[in-house]
């Protein structure tokens, strides 16, 4: 049992001031939650479309409750299957137009899940720098070799695919970067993975529900959902619930219920769950003035942020907004003010989330935040830049 030193391990995290804490809010109810009794701003969540405390899902998942169990009972291949999850799954596929598509406990598990099942030893994963951490895991789990490229850099990706002896390829990028907020290369990567005959994966986390007609995602605000061979989402972000899923081929789908070890191996999602996911979807496709109003007041904060001349790299029409600070201590120093003295939630982004000297503030908005809440911050941040940093 003393194989390992915990208490000299996290004394070493302690060191680094790397030490991360859970933070427990209530009264959560986007843009606005309480935390120590104290009514807090959230510029921290993934709520985009604020749908998390929407009544009507809500009622959805009760109703469902009451007509089901609370617990699957089961994996879906065993007790844990209603044909509730097919529906989401016929309406995940209608949305992305794509022929199938298959649910996973989170987004997380479905890229372990999906990398896993479909790469081998002899594959060469050609993966994003700044790809999120479960599709590096799911490539580690499979065996394959990874190979980075240069954050949305094609010289970069293509050298590498031109000098690639391997038979089997998958090119695999976020669609929106969760730290970044911009948008890969897309229909580039698609032209490179025809020319060096890669399959393509995209994971779209953060585009699902926010960008595209009916928040069908990124691949098809860009216009390209041909020539992408996987998509991966969650149901945790704009969707304002938990789950996650892969949408693609018909076949791709069914080897995937067969092989993926973490959709094979584990209980599935409370049926309530899945029914306020299909509830929260049919909002998403007839309300879009949630994204349009996403998208003005992001636009609005970038506009804000560049009068006050601060950095928000390559962040693009997305609610993801980092600010960029660079050391990590000034990082962490201006969102604690945030929250001692203004009461603003707006998490501090260090090593290993993002490179080190790459520390930030991220800032993601809601479809629920307003002018008054963007100005706030704008201020509050003004006012503590000037302050500390200069
Ligand atoms: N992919 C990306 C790009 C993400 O940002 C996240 C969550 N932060 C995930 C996958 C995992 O999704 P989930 O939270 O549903 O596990």
């Amino acid at each position: 049992m003393n194989m390992i030193d915990f208490e000299s391990k996290i004394r070493e995290i302690k060191r680094k001031d790397l030490l991360r804490f859970t933070k427990n809010f209530s009264n959560m109810d986007s843009p606005r939650a309480e935390l120590d009794g104290k009514e807090i701003l959230i510029f921290g969540s993934n709520d985009y479309l604020g749908l998390a405390n929407d009544e009507r899902l809500k009622v959805a998942a009760i109703n469902e409750v009451y007509n089901d169990t609370i617990g699957s009972t089961g994996s879906r291949l065993t007790s844990g299957s209603r044909t509730v999850f097919s529906e989401l799954e016929r309406v995940i596929s209608e949305v992305k137009g794509t022929e199938a598509s298959l649910i996973f406990n989170s987004g997380y598990m479905a890229n372990l899940g999906v990398i896993s099942a479909i790469c081998d030893r002899e594959f060469e994963v050609f993966s994003d720098k700044y790809n999120h951490a479960s599709i590096v895991d799911g490539i580690i789990l499979s065996r394959a070799k990874i190979i980075r490229y240069k954050h949305c850099c094609m010289d970069s990706l293509e050298k590498r695919l031109k000098i690639s002896n391997s038979k089997k390829k998958l090119i695999v990028t976020d669609g929106v970067f969760s730290m970044d907020g911009d948008i890969a290369p897309l229909r580039d990567i698609r032209f490179l993975s025809k020319k060096y005959n890669a399959m393509v994966m995209v994971d779209d986390a953060h585009g699902f529900g926010v960008l595209g007609k009916c928040g069908s995602g990124t691949c098809s605000y860009l216009g390209i959902n041909d020539g992408i061979d996987i998509q991966i989402g969650t149901l945790s972000k704009a969707v304002g619930c938990v789950g996650g899923y892969a949408s693609g081929s018909r076949q791709m789908i069914e080897y995937l219920k067969n092989i993926s070890r973490s959709f094979v191996f584990s209980t599935s999602l409370p049926p309530s769950m899945i029914r306020a996911s299909i509830e929260s979807i049919n909002i998403i496709k007839t309300e879009s003035e949630r994204q349009q109003k996403l998208m003005m007041l992001a636009d609005y904060m970038r506009e804000k942020l560049i009068n006050l001349g601060m950095d928000f790299g390559q962040s693009t029409i997305t609610p993801i907004i980092p600010i960029m600070i660079g050391d990590e201590n000034k990082a962490v120093s201006i969102s604690k003010r945030l929250m001692d003295e203004y009461k603003i939630y707006m998490p501090a982004i260090r090593v290993p989330t993002v490179p080190k000297g790459k520390a930030r503030l991220r800032a993601s908005l809601t479809a629920n935040h307003n002018i008054e809440d963007i100005d706030y911050v704008i201020n509050s941040i003004a006012d503590i830049w000037g302050s500390e940093i200069v």
